[in-house]
Formats: structure tokens, C-alpha cells, sequence
């Protein structure tokens, strides 16, 4: 580790390696430290969403090309949604996505920015504390290091250390949703290229999913609402309704979780909030930027990383660190995401206050016209 660095990325996942890859031609002296060593693991449902690509090809085409050709993938064009009525519907979706775990998706990502760029990585370091001055931020880690840098990125996470110093308290991340996910083999009856969602009589306003992954494995979880997980067991409640409930649990007679059934918090988009300060920026989960309508994240935390980076190379071009200066980057985030992550919200809020507004959805759905119409009008 140098003693300065311009920028210093904390977190190695989408968001910082997002912003790491975006500032390839920038310039400037940058480091990524994160408090694990790569490949790592991360609890996730390991559906990588439509808009990533998309970002990623703006940061460079050839970037994209690989991403998307990334060996370790499972293509999805489907999801399939199954309601409390026992009815179902499909949507099919334009953009490209795929299912990758993310040891591999995240590692892939940090390789690009090993590889293609000056970043110095940081691996197995982690953040403790930062000590904010007028023209530097002091990074002290928990080995007893310290670094002093131009810009601090919170790219670190549901339990962010960064997030603190934007919002000036000593508390952690709030995170609005628990989820817990397993590696499962030999389930039967997974559909080549489709996700599944289903939403359970006695477990709303949560849902399970079943997502395929290259191997013929699957990537099953459950989440809920925390206010809800607070009181339940989610590891039980997962196993209960994959060894009990009548829709799938036949489907589970042969077959084997891999490893543990891992869980993890998942800080929704609730509001917009502050998510910059003096010499700092937020991204991805540190920012609670997950869609709080299907808990995807990946997309918002790559498109965070990049358009912080915009604003970075801003600053540093202008010389200003004011906090006035870096709370454009908070417009840009919310210009970009921020009206599809408050309609996700309201309709969260809906089927929260009537659950079975997903059965009328269905029902309605049944109809192809009255389907694609309602999909248009969602913008799901
Ligand atoms: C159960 C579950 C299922 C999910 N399913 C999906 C899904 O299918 N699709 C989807 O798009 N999203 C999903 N999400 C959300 C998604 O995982 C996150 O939105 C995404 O990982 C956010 O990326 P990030 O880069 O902001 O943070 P992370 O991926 O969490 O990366 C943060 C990094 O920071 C490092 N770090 C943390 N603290 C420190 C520190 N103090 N010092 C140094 N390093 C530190 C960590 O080691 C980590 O590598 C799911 C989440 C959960 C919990």
C-alpha cells in the first residue's frame, strides 16, 4: 500500500469494481481495498440484471463482450412468477441476463481490473475507521495501517464502515429485508433459461426463488421483510417450505444442499438519502440502492460505481471537494435510478397493505393483452 492515493475504493464487489474499470483512463492513483481476498464468496440469489451489461459496455465495449461471453453462466430469457391461487405468469424479458455465482461473476470482475487497469488491489485489508481534514481523508485499517486519500468510495456493502461518515452516526446499515440462499443439486424440473418466483399463502409478503445455474445446480433462497425476520427463523422457515409446501415440494425428493444455507441483509431502497459528503461517495449497498420490489442490487451497484466515477474525475478536473460539488453525484444516482426504484417501492407498499393483489395481477394476466398492458404500465 502507497501512503496517498487520489481515490480509494473501499469494497471489491460491482460497485467497486464498477467504479475501478470507470476510472481506467482517469489518471489518477487508485486502490481498491476490500477485507477479503479474492475469489470470495457472497450470499446472493446470483441473477446478474439486464442493465449491468449495459453499463459495462459503456465503460468499454470489449468489457462487454466479455462479460457477457464469461464462461461460468447460465443465460435467463423467463421469469415465471406462481401466486398464492395457484395461478402463474411469465415475463420474457428483451435485455440479456444471466444466473453466475458470484465467487466466480465477482472475481471475474476483479481480474478485468487487475488485468486492464493501474488499480492497486488491496485484498484481505480491512477498513476500521476514516478521519476526515480539508484536503485528505485519513484511512486507518484494522492491521494498524493508515493511508491518506483524495476521495473515499463506500463501496462496502449492507454493513457499510464508509456509510457512517455521510450520515454521522455510529450506526451500521439498516438493512429492510433478511434473505437466506442455498446451493441445491439434483432438483427436479428446472426450466432451461427461467427464474422462478414463487409467493406462498402462508409466507407474504416474502418469496422463494428458484434461479438455474450452469452446472445444473440451482440457487434457491427465501427473504422477508426484517420486521417480519425478526421474529422467525428464516434458515427453518426455507427448509420447512421446500421439504413441505404442496407446489414444489416434490420436486426437492432427490435432492442435496451443497455446503450451508447461508444468509445476509439486504438494504432496500426505502427514500432517497444523502449519499454523498466532503470527500466521499456511496455506492451500491452502502447506498441502499436494491430494488425493493425483486432484491436485485448487482445493476445498482454497478451503475453507482460508474457514475461515481464520473463525478470523481469532476472533482479532481475542478479541484472542489465541497459537499455542495459531490451532491451532484447523488442527482445523477437518482436521475438514473431513482424513479424505477420508487415505483418498485410503491408497489412493495401495495402488496404489502393487500398480499393477494398478486393474485389479481395473475388472474388479470391471463389475459395477453391485458398482460403486456399492465407490464407497459408497471414498467416491470
Ligand atoms: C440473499 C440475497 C440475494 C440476493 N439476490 C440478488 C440477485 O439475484 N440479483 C441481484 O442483482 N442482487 C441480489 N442481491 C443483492 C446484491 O447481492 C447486492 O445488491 C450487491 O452485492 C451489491 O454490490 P456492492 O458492490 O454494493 O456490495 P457487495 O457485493 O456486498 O461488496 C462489498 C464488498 O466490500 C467488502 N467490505 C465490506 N466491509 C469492508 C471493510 N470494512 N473494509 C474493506 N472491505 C470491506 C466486502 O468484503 C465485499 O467484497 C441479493 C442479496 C442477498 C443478501
Amino acid at each position: 500500500m502507497k501512503e496517498f492515493y487520489d481515490v480509494l475504493i473501499v469494497g471489491g464487489g460491482p460497485a467497486g469494481c464498477g467504479c475501478a474499470l470507470s476510472l481506467h483512463e482517469s489518471n489518477l492513483q487508485v486502490a481498491i481495498v476490500d477485507k477479503e481476498s479474492f475469489p470470495r464468496d457472497k450470499v446472493c440469489g446470483d441473477a446478474i440484471p439486464g442493465p449491468t451489461f449495459k453499463v459495462m459496455d459503456k465503460i468499454n465495449k470489449n468489457w462487454g463482450v466479455a462479460l457477457r461471453n464469461f464462461a461460468d453462466k447460465e443465460d435467463v430469457k423467463t421469469s415465471r412468477a406462481f401466486v398464492p391461487n395457484g395461478q402463474s405468469f411469465s415475463i420474457h424479458w428483451k435485455e440479456y441476463s444471466y444466473n453466475s455465482k458470484r465467487i466466480h461473476f465477482d472475481n471475474f470482475l476483479m481480474q478485468l481490473v487487475r488485468k486492464e487497469t493501474n488499480t492497486d488491489l488491496l485484498e484481505g485489508k480491512r477498513l476500521k475507521e476514516l478521519e476526515m481534514n480539508s484536503d485528505f481523508v485519513l484511512c486507518k485499517f484494522s492491521d494498524g495501517s493508515i493511508c491518506k486519500v483524495g476521495m473515499v468510495i463506500g463501496a462496502d456493502g449492507a454493513n457499510s464502515v464508509v456509510k457512517r461518515y455521510v450520515e454521522h452516526d455510529n450506526k451500521t446499515n439498516e438493512n429492510s429485508c433478511a434473505a437466506v440462499r442455498a446451493y441445491v443439486e439434483g432438483v427436479s424440473g428446472l426450466q432451461e433459461g427461467t427464474n422462478e418466483f414463487y409467493y406462498l399463502k402462508n409466507y407474504l409478503p416474502g418469496y422463494l426463488w428458484i434461479f438455474p445455474l450452469k452446472d445444473g445446480a440451482a440457487n434457491i433462497g427465501f427473504g422477508m421483510e426484517m420486521k417480519k425476520t425478526k421474529s422467525v427463523n428464516l434458515r427453518e422457515m426455507f427448509l420447512k417450505i421446500i421439504q413441505e409446501e404442496p407446489i414444489i415440494s416434490s420436486r426437492f425428493k432427490n435432492a442435496k444442499i451443497v455446503g450451508e444455507v447461508k444468509g445476509f441483509g439486504l438494504p432496500m431502497f426505502s427514500k432517497k438519502r444523502k449519499i454523498s459528503g466532503q470527500r466521499v461517495l456511496l455506492c451500491g449497498d452502502a447506498a441502499s440502492l436494491i430494488d425493493p420490489l425483486m432484491g436485485h442490487g448487482i445493476d445498482k451497484a454497478f451503475t453507482s460505481g460508474y457514475l461515481a466515477a464520473k463525478q470523481i474525475e469532476l472533482c479532481f478536473k475542478n479541484n472542489d471537494f465541497s459537499l455542495e460539488y459531490a451532491a451532484l453525484y447523488d442527482q445523477s444516482v437518482y436521475n438514473a435510478v431513482g424513479s424505477e426504484l420508487k415505483r418498485s417501492k410503491q408497489l412493495v407498499q401495495l402488496i404489502n397493505k393487500s398480499p393477494f393483489v398478486i393474485n389479481l395481477f395473475a388472474k388479470l394476466a391471463q389475459n395477453k393483452k391485458v398482460f403486456n398492458w399492465l407490464v407497459k404500465v408497471a414498467k416491470i
